[in-house]
């Protein structure tokens, strides 16, 4: 994995930016549209999204002054944030996308390179340095600006994000049963195999589609042959 420290910073940036242009125009109608994510509402995943970045000022929290703030206060707590936009009219809705975000961005700025090497605990329980925070919300920010369902695509967003999601994705689902993949992206030719069950299922397509797949979102690969891909679990 070669994603440095600043690419993480650069890409939550981005796709934070993304995400709140994508939301800029909302009315409560189009907060009440589906997601690409099947069961959600855009306004569940833009809470989900909003409070992610509460749950990430805990952890930089946590960083700055060795005071343990889990990012999620209790297991009820993150399923609490995407419910809280439910309720919400579309102008508070946004508000608070803009207010978590600015104040992530905020606390992160403050923090010292010596801060930026303290451990915390993230929701999954890991223990991760701080480093680690803008890749968890550059993953969060982009790949949630695409399930809003509003026309951004997997390649709208860079390729280096792109190929760091996949290896990152590809880490996760090497640790649990699956099938054995072996992807070629078009146009590069990089080859990224995930180990598995059985001889590996040979796949070409562009970087993007390869992302959506992993990710478990819609995509355009097919298997030799035509036929249908193999089935992945849950990556998160
Ligand atoms: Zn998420």
């Amino acid at each position: 994995m070669t994603r440095s420290f600043d690419d993480a910073r650069r890409w939550a940036e981005l796709g934070t930016d993304l995400v709140l242009e994508a939301v800029a125009g909302f009315d409560d109608e189009a907060y009440d549209a589906p997601s690409g994510l099947p069961g959600w509402q855009r306004r569940q995943l833009v809470a989900h999204v909003a409070a992610n970045a509460d749950a990430l000022g805990n952890l930089v929290h946590w960083a700055a002054t060795g005071e343990e703030t889990p990012m999620y206060a209790s297991p009820g707590e993150r399923a609490a944030g995407i419910a809280r936009g439910l309720g919400m009219p579309a102008a508070d809705l946004t508000g608070w996308l803009r207010r978590s975000a600015a104040e992530l961005a905020a606390s992160t700025a403050g923090l010292g390179d010596g801060e930026w090497q303290n451990q915390v605990v993230t929701a999954q329980g890991r223990t991760v340095p701080a480093t680690e925070l803008p890749w968890m919300r550059s993953r969060e920010v982009c790949v949630h600006a695409v399930d809003l369902d509003t026309g951004i695509t997997f390649a709208d967003l860079p390729a280096d994000f792109l190929g760091a999601l996949c290896d990152d994705v590809i880490a996760k689902r090497a640790k649990a049963p699956g099938p054995a993949l072996r992807l070629t992206e078009t146009g590069t030719g990089e080859v990224r195999e995930l180990p598995g069950d059985g001889e590996p299922t040979v796949l070409t397509g562009p970087l993007a589609e390869i992302t959506a797949y992993l990710t478990g979102r819609g995509h355009t690969l097919t298997a030799p042959g035509g036929g249908p891909v193999p089935t992945l679990g849950p990556w998160l």
